[in-house]
């Protein structure tokens, strides 16, 4: 019998991914719902990162200048139990969770009126489980002529390796603005042979490959498996680019690291790993603006206040431990 009640963040694997889990105790903390420690409602109404604030038209959020985000998506592969927007994800942004071609063309348009945005970023969800819409944008976007980034944030690989359609991403590395993919992984146990051939055939497509990767208590809080995450990586041809700090909402406080552990891990990172393997460490504030990159324990800092992009200034242990943060002091002005 599923111990798993409905308006919780439903639990979704795929079949690779429970073939691995039999074998992993991290991909299965990953993957599984915790009833001990998940059994409260998903809350629909937050608003990390203050995306719903920033959206300016369905599906599009500018939050930084000059890059935008369109979330295309909230479907996933597979469900990890620390998403960041489980408020959203598996719910969606219509009944299939996708943006509609009509949505599109208005993301489109915004990108279009803005000259300052050089840069579209692809998230979700999985932007990759909407491939129609994927290439849809993707086409109209690179037709824009300050539009000289395309970006896709993907876990695809990881989760569905055997989904991945490369003769899309193919096109879209074609298509003229340069084109990143930025992979997440937390833990060497998902990079198995036939993810490591996956990632082969995707540097040979021309897209800059990038990881983005979070501390998790429990699972990758340890110096040899971060050392053997982000060697194998950079060997493999993917740019260790963030490894953020957990955002503690009410069902992923069992995986959030105090920020003092992560420094320290962090820093020992960087004694030991070559530069292009070693990510930035980001503590990003929620209801606020700006993923700041936090300083290795060589420097003697105070890290107990911080001041984000727009000069808020916030305590950072009561950032970090309450579920409901202070609001934003300014936020990024559009107009
Ligand atoms: S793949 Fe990304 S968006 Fe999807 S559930 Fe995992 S963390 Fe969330």
């Amino acid at each position: 019998m599923s111990n798993i009640v409905e308006d919780r963040f439903a639990e979704k694997t795929t079949e690779h991914l429970r073939g691995l889990a039999s074998q992993s105790d991290a991909i299965r903390q990953m993957y599984f719902f915790d009833p001990e420690h998940e059994n409260v409602p998903a809350n629909r109404e937050v608003d990390l990162f203050l995306e719903k604030q920033l959206t300016r038209t369905k599906g599009v959020v500018y939050k930084y200048p000059g890059r935008v985000i369109i979330l295309l998506s909230y479907t996933c592969a597979a469900n990890c139990r620390y998403c960041e927007r489980q408020d959203r994800v598996g719910v969606g942004l219509d009944e299939e969770g996708r943006l509609t071609d009509e949505e599109l063309e208005n993301a489109v348009q915004f990108v279009a009126e803005h000259n300052e945005i050089s840069e579209v970023i692809f998230s979700g969800g999985d932007p990759l489980t909407h491939p129609h819409g994927l290439r849809l944008a993707c086409q109209q976007m690179a037709k824009i002529p300050h539009v000289r980034i395309l970006r896709v944030h993907t876990r695809l690989p990881l989760q569905l390796p055997a989904k991945v359609d490369y003769d899309l991403l193919a096109e879209i590395a074609s298509l003229g603005p340069t084109f990143y993919l930025s992979l997440h992984v937390d833990h060497p146990d998902e990079l198995t042979e036939d993810v490591e051939e996956g990632i082969r055939r995707l540097r040979k497509l021309g897209a800059i490959l990038l990881c983005q990767s979070v501390f998790l208590k429990g699972i990758n809080d340890d110096l040899e498996v971060l050392t053997q995450l982000f060697t194998r990586l950079a060997e493999l041809g993917v740019r260790p680019y963030y490894l953020y700090h957990c955002h503690p909402i009410a069902t992923t406080m069992r995986f959030v690291m105090s920020l003092d552990e992560e420094v320290m891990l962090m820093s020992r990172l960087r004694e030991r790993l070559s530069g292009i393997a070693c990510p930035q460490h980001i503590f990003e504030m929620r209801h606020t603006t700006g993923k700041l990159a936090v300083p290795s324990d060589h420097w003697n800092v105070d890290l107990s206040h911080v001041r984000d992009f727009v000069g808020g200034e916030y305590d950072t242990v009561e950032v970090a431990e309450c579920v409901e943060p202070p609001q934003p002091k300014q936020v990024f002005p559009l107009e």
